[in-house]
């Protein structure tokens, strides 16, 4: 059941000048864009390859990784020969040991983890640098990366395969942005031009959070409390499964009783006006419904049987016109048609697999 809350959006995944690989991009600015995008919380995760693991050196001395308004995470991305995850935290914690240990054999870096106590998110899972690490390391995984979602359409039958191998994995996006538009205006390295197609928050990660500090909202993550939308400015989608157990909320597990449930799916804020989004119900990897939204409310519903005792997950993914983000123009039609993808609601899933 879904309890009180508010729903925040953020970015998981970017980087700063602290990775050697980003361009015009220090982090006041990320931090102006971010504010000035309306983001919540941000996590800045530069490539600890660059700093010799060292980011608690780097990215969070900086003097300007501070904000009052946005919520910040410590965190870097592991770049790893067997691919990146980020790593993500409430609080400081020695990166130095999960670099050191990036080749280490799976069992022992899970239980470094749960040592240091921190949260290890898959990254772009089937890009040049495919994710080779256990998906029983992961406690998140990235299933929209960069604004491009045709790179993404992989990752997310990967993400289909991870749900129909009984686990859990909630899902983020993270826009990975490397660069700013250089202040002279002049695209001085090729790179820059990537800076109007990706910012912080192409895509947008919504949370439902207790509250804004970083423990409730990495709580709300882990909980599978999320959707995921194109740009700070598109609208954001909800998927609430009704059935004779009650209602059911993005991460909720209940029993596989099986029989009629109702699938609804709500688009709020950001729409284009008088459109008709096209909502696709995913349950086991298949697509079980093809629903429009209405125009005035924004909502599509159905109603969908499913078999008693058998383990399924049902998601919604939606597309449709996309919402103009100004500060990066190029996202939308980067983005395509995609829209919002909801996380899952899970039916004889084992909280304790
Ligand atoms: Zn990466
Ligand atoms: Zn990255």
């Amino acid at each position: 059941m879904l309890e009180t809350g508010i729903w925040l959006k953020g970015d998981w995944h970017m980087h700063s000048r602290h990775s050697t690989d980003s361009t015009h991009h220090g982090i006041a600015r990320i931090i102006a864009s971010a504010r000035g995008a309306g983001l919540d919380y941000l996590a800045i995760t530069d490539h600890d390859v660059h700093v010799a693991g060292a980011v608690a050196d780097h990215t969070w001395a900086d003097p300007d990784f501070r904000s009052d308004q946005l919520t910040l995470f410590y965190g870097a991305e592991l770049t790893a020969a067997r691919g990146h995850a980020n790593i993500l935290s409430a609080r400081p914690y020695d990166h130095q040991r999960v670099f050191d240990a990036r080749d280490a054999r799976d069992w022992d870096i899970r239980a470094l983890k749960t040592e240091l106590g921190v949260h290890f998110s898959a990254n772009h899972p089937d890009t040049r640098n495919i994710y080779s690490f256990s998906w029983d390391l992961a406690d998140s995984i990235e299933i929209w990366n960069t604004s491009q979602w045709a790179r993404n359409v992989t990752g997310l039958r990967i993400w289909d395969d991870v749900l129909l191998s009984g686990r859990i994995m909630p899902a983020r996006g993270g826009s990975d942005a490397h660069h700013g538009v250089p202040e002279n205006g002049d695209m001085d390295r090729p790179e820059s031009v990537e800076a109007l197609g990706n910012a912080p928050g192409t895509p947008t990660t919504w949370v439902f959070a207790q509250d804004r500090s970083p423990e409730a909202i990495l709580a709300a993550l882990e909980a599978g409390r999320t959707s995921v939308s194109a740009n700070p400015y598109a609208p954001r989608a909800e998927l609430i499964v009704t059935n004779r157990d009650g209602t059911l909320f993005m991460g909720d597990i209940a029993p596989a009783s099986g029989g009629s449930v109702t699938v609804r799916v709500t688009l709020s804020g950001g729409r284009i006006e008088e459109a008709r989004y096209r909502v696709r119900i995913i349950c086991n990897r298949k697509e079980v419904a093809l629903l429009w939204t209405d125009p005035v409310t924004g909502a599509a519903e159905a109603t969908l049987s499913l078999e008693p005792g058998i383990r399924a997950y049902l998601r919604a993914e939606i597309e449709g016109p996309q919402t103009p983000f100004p500060p990066a123009p190029y996202c939308t039609s980067q983005s395509g048609t995609m829209v919002a993808l909801t996380g899952p609601v899970y039916f004889g899933y084992d909280p304790a697999f």
